[in-house]
């Protein structure tokens, strides 16, 4: 049984785990960050990994970040929660452990802990939607991470959905996140408390008299005793949440939609309004099966099992690595290289596999190797509901 350390590095806090091969978490600690510094980030990084380091013996690093990690998976491009521009983190990180890391986007991370030991376990074409602060989210097809030309795909996000509509932190106005997210929720709610405070009465209540007080969690506490004006909530996000999936099914066609952040923890409460208006929206309806829409498994446990297994996984499949067990990696047979994409020239003029891109496709070569193995039937599950 070999250990992997998983990190999983967001705005505010930074939590690491000891994972072994199923997926379980052996120890577990956590750091607070401070956003605005990338070094003590870093540093409160390698603290937490050296201090695990200390108790276990590992194999692998991984840490997944919340940003646009690149494709050679070792620098942030860019993230909109912490200070990180083009900041080669892995190099950072691996001149202060002494240790080699690999650096994973997060909600990738928890997209493949959730096809390997969660709620998509067995699938092989998933996405993950991760509602929080905005929208979170990672692509499998045929069992394998898809990460896009330049590493950054799948941001739905920052889809318009509205034209000329809510101004959005990425400077675009009318992006999904606006409507269909935790920060989405807690607005639907506070705006409803705001007009119509006779009808928000326990929302106020719990949330300590005034609509600022009004959180996540107050909303779905409400929800679960009946409330109506917190169930309207959820109708409202989760009606956005299966139009924007439908949207999503039409161009990746997935078996299984996972459905993840702290909004996910009302469970049926969201995900029965969302099935409904996934299933109103979903072209050909009637006549393909259903995606399945579940509620993730592994809750914010996911970042740190996902990163620490993919960096496993890509040691296990490096050709020098006699491995214990092959089984995520020995169903890929995809002969290309993930990077070759268009044989012509680049959008630069370049052409794609030249000298200067010899490490990174390396890199993303030993990436790719990473797949779920092929367990469940897709068609035979989706076509369940
Ligand atoms: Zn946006």
């Amino acid at each position: 049984m070999t250990l992997a350390i998983g990190v999983d590095i967001g705005g505010t806090k930074v939590a690491a785990g000891v994972v072994d091969e199923d997926g379980r978490i052996l120890a577990k600690l956590r750091r607070s960050t401070p956003a605005a510094s990338p070094r003590r980030t870093e540093q409160a990084i390698a603290d937490a990994v050296t201090e695990l380091l200390g108790q276990h013996q590992v194999t692998a690093i991984g840490l997944g970040a919340a940003g646009f990690v690149d494709r050679a998976r070792a620098t942030m491009l860019f993230a909109p929660n912490l200070a990180w521009r083009d900041e080669p983190l892995k190099q950072r990180v691996e001149e202060r452990l002494g240790r080699e890391v690999v650096v994973e986007n997060d909600a990738n991370a928890s997209a493949w802990a959730e096809a390997r030991f969660g709620a998509a376990r067995g699938y092989r074409d998933v996405m993950l939607v991760a509602l929080g602060t905005g929208i979170g989210a990672g692509i499998l097809i045929g069992g394998e991470l898809y990460r896009g030309r330049w590493g950054i795909a799948g941001e739905p996000g920052h889809i318009r959905v509205v034209p000329d509509g809510r101004l959005c932190g990425c400077g675009n106005r009318g992006c999904w996140e606006q409507y269909c997210s935790g920060n989405a929720l807690v607005a639907e709610a506070r705006e409803f408390a705001r007009r119509t405070p006779e009808g928000a009465i326990r929302l106020l209540q719990l949330g300590g008299g005034g609509p600022e007080g009004i959180s996540g969690p107050v909303i779905t506490q409400a929800a679960t005793e009946g409330d109506p004006a917190a169930l309207r909530c959820f109708q409202t996000i989760g009606g956005w949440l299966g139009q924007g999936l439908a949207d999503l099914a039409a161009i990746l066609d997935p078996a299984c939609f996972v459905i993840g952040g702290g909004v996910s923890e009302a469970g049926d409460l969201l995900l029965d309004p969302a099935r409904a208006a996934f299933e109103r929206a979903l072209t050909g309806r009637g006549h393909r099966p259903l995606a399945e829409i579940k509620v993730a498994q592994l809750g914010e446990d996911a970042g740190i099992v996902g990163a620490a297994d993919l960096a496993r996984v890509g040691r296990q499949t490096a050709p020098s690595q006699t491995a214990p067990s092959q089984t995520a990696s020995s169903q890929t047979t995809a002969p290309s290289s993930p990077s070759s994409g268009p044989s012509g020239p680049g959008p630069d003029g370049s052409f794609i596999r030249s000298t200067s891109m010899a490490n990174p496709v390396t890199n993303a070569a030993t990436a790719k190797k990473a797949a779920i193995p092929d367990t469940v039937q897709p068609a035979a599950v989706a076509t369940t509901r």
